[in-house]
């Protein structure tokens, strides 16, 4: 199979999820993730499409964005760990951040914002698993960090991202994400996107009512191997 029969394929099996959790395909948006690849393989896409697009590394991010910053309506979105220094760069290159984790990264994006520029989308990353060190907010912290980000006025906080861990069946971490986005949403009504789903559990996502997926080696093939 080739790039474009991949990513048909998995548009198919997206939209068939939809269906059978009664939902409509047109409300969930695709995201490839086409970190460790070639800028050649993000122009391949666009031509197949594909607006939107995720990587993990800011340094990649901001390489990959500027070398083909004539795609018009090409959007980037911010999957990884961040360092508040970065905040700078990744605010120049995202359309979206997906793992605002903490009240100091949220902090470092908003002082980020050019004068006059548009509000950057956020969402707020869960840690699902047991150990703190894992990317992600805990559960707990969760309504705390929700406060914090909407008294940012440069942030717009769209909703929640999660990993599904490792050792769990996908469905019961993604039933966890939607409750604990539901007492996101209770403090930030304008927090309805669930970013969740990767290649190997996105049916289950898009079953808990997952928005947004974010799919690699899926469509993309292997991930080349990096030094
Ligand atoms: C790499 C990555 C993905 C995509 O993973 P695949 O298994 O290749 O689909 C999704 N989300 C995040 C945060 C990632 O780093």
């Amino acid at each position: 199979m080739d790039l474009g029969e991949r990513l048909g394929e998995v548009d198919a099996r997206i939209a068939d999820a939809a269906r059978t959790a009664g939902r409509d395909p047109a409300e969930i948006t695709r995201i490839v993730v086409t970190k460790f690849h070639p800028v050649s393989l993000v122009e391949q896409l666009y031509r197949l499409g594909v607006r939107d697009v995720g990587e993990n590394r800011q340094q990649e991010l901001s390489d990959k964005a500027s070398r083909i910053s004539d795609l018009d309506g090409l959007r980037w979105h911010f999957l990884g760990q961040a360092q508040t220094n970065k905040a700078r760069a990744i605010r120049a290159a995202a359309s979206v951040v997906h793992s605002v984790d903490r009240a100091r990264l949220a902090d470092a994006l908003e002082s980020a914002a050019e004068p006059g520029a548009g509000a950057l989308d956020v969402l707020l990353q869960l840690n699902l698993t047991d150990d703190p060190k894992r990317g992600g907010v805990l559960p707990a912290d969760a309504e705390t960090l929700t406060e914090h980000i909407i008294g940012c006025p440069t942030l717009r906080l769209r909703g929640v991202m999660a990993v599904a861990p490792l050792g769990e069946e996908p469905a019961a971490a993604f039933a966890r994400l939607r409750k604990l986005a539901d007492r996101v949403r209770a403090i930030a009504p304008g927090a309805t996107w669930i970013s969740a789903g990767m290649s190997g559990d996105f049916a289950e996502a898009v079953a808990e009512g997952a928005t947004h997926l974010r799919i690699g080696t899926a469509i993309t093939g292997p991930r080349p191997v990096h030094g």
